[in-house]
Parts: C-alpha cells; sequence; structure tokens
C-alpha cells in the first residue's frame, strides 16, 4: 500500500521515532503525542481496520498486545498503569486506516471514555 502513511513509516520512506521492531510489528511514538508517554504499535501487514479483523488474524491481534506490554515495560509504565485504544472507522476517530493500537500513559489518564 504505497500511499499509506504507516506502511511508508515501516518501510523506512518516512522517519519516525522508533521503540521497537520485530518481524511482524514496528513502535513508535505519535507525533502528536495525547499523554507522557504515547506509542503507535502496528502490525506490519496492512490491514485497514480492526472491524476488517477475523480469526484468521487471532495471532496478529494477541501480538498486537504482547507488543504493547513490551514497550510500556521498557518505557517504565509496566506499574504505574497505561491504555490501549484501538480506533475503527469513522465514529471511533480512526484517521489513519492501517490498523494501530495506542499505548498511552506517563500520567493519570481522564476517566472520559467518549
Ligand atoms: P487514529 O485516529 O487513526 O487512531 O490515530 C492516528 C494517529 O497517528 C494520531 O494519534 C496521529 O497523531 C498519528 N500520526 C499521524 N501522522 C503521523 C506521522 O507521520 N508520524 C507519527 N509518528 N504519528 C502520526
Ligand atoms: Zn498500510
Amino acid at each position: 500500500m504505497e500511499d499509506c502513511l504507516f506502511c511508508r513509516i515501516i518501510a523506512g520512506e518516512i522517519p519516525s521515532d522508533k521503540l521497537y521492531e520485530d518481524d511482524g510489528f514496528i513502535a513508535f511514538r505519535d507525533i502528536n503525542p495525547q499523554s507522557p508517554v504515547h506509542v503507535l504499535v502496528v502490525p506490519k501487514k496492512h490491514k485497514e481496520r480492526l472491524a476488517d479483523c477475523s480469526d484468521n488474524d487471532k495471532t496478529m491481534l494477541s501480538g498486537l498486545l504482547l507488543v504493547a506490554n513490551k514497550v510500556a515495560r521498557d518505557e517504565g509504565i509496566a506499574e504505574s498503569g497505561y491504555r490501549v485504544t484501538i480506533n475503527s472507522g469513522p465514529e471511533g476517530g480512526q484517521l489513519i486506516y492501517h490498523l494501530h493500537l495506542h499505548l498511552m500513559g506517563g500520567h493519570k489518564l481522564s476517566d472520559q471514555m467518549g
């Protein structure tokens, strides 16, 4: 998906503040952080949104959460706490149509859930 921003970040065509990478995932800091730690965890395989996932994506989806846990430990927020969010579709507030997870923490997050 050459016109996809996150595919271009994965390909290294657009720079990012990368914290983690393996064969299946990349994690980098959000360009417009909403909390002291705000990291995006992104599967390398282009999939538009969570709503498009099925049983075939079980391994990828569990991997996404486990990479978030690893980055949270590396960022020192595993004990203080954090929130993970996936926005799916227009009313979910999704702006970039390449599946990704937001990992947020580093201060007390608001109780507001929308
Ligand atoms: P969404 O609303 O799709 O769940 O979130 C997209 C996120 O991507 C937003 O939090 C936005 O700040 C972030 N973002 C957009 N463009 C870039 C970029 O070029 N680099 C990085 N690191 N983050 C981006
Ligand atoms: Zn993509």
